[in-house]
């Protein structure tokens, strides 16, 4: 972590980690989170996502299911094995048609998930903050 991301940890700033591998995707979804006043971090696979998550500790974790290097699920497993990340906050970014997928993550532990393919930015930066506040209370 450097010494700027290090600043505004100490004056609040929450850090969300988003791991997508569609580019376009996580330029949007993360500029939109970015402007509601949180710090970013990306991983763009789910290895470099793991990496990532187990360094910061990040205050929530946006994830992909469908994720070069390694699945989504196998991820969100391993995170569940280490002490910090057993309690880490989750939202998984998933499609419509990956239901079965969806039941697998819930029971792995996953506070809520986001479709892909009918969501609105405000909604996503609505449910992050909810999930930030209630981490808070
Ligand atoms: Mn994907």
């Amino acid at each position: 972590m450097d010494a700027k991301m290090e600043k505004k940890k100490s004056l609040g700033a929450k850090t969300v980690l988003l791991v997508e591998d569609n580019n376009d995707l996580a330029a949007l979804l993360g500029g939109t989170l970015k402007d509601a006043g949180l710090e970013v971090l990306r991983a763009d696979d789910g290895a470099k996502g793991l990496d990532l998550a187990l360094k910061h500790h990040p205050d929530l974790i946006l994830l992909d299911i469908v994720l070069p290097s390694m699945d989504g699920l196998v991820v969100l497993k391993k995170l569940r094995e280490d002490a910090w990340g057993k309690g880490a906050s989750v939202v998984i970014l998933t499609n419509l048609n990956n239901e079965e997928r969806v039941s697998a993550a819930m029971e792995g532990g996953v506070y809520d998930y986001l479709s892909k393919e009918n969501w609105k930015m405000e909604d996503v930066v609505a449910k992050v903050k909810e999930r930030l506040q209630e981490k808070n209370t």
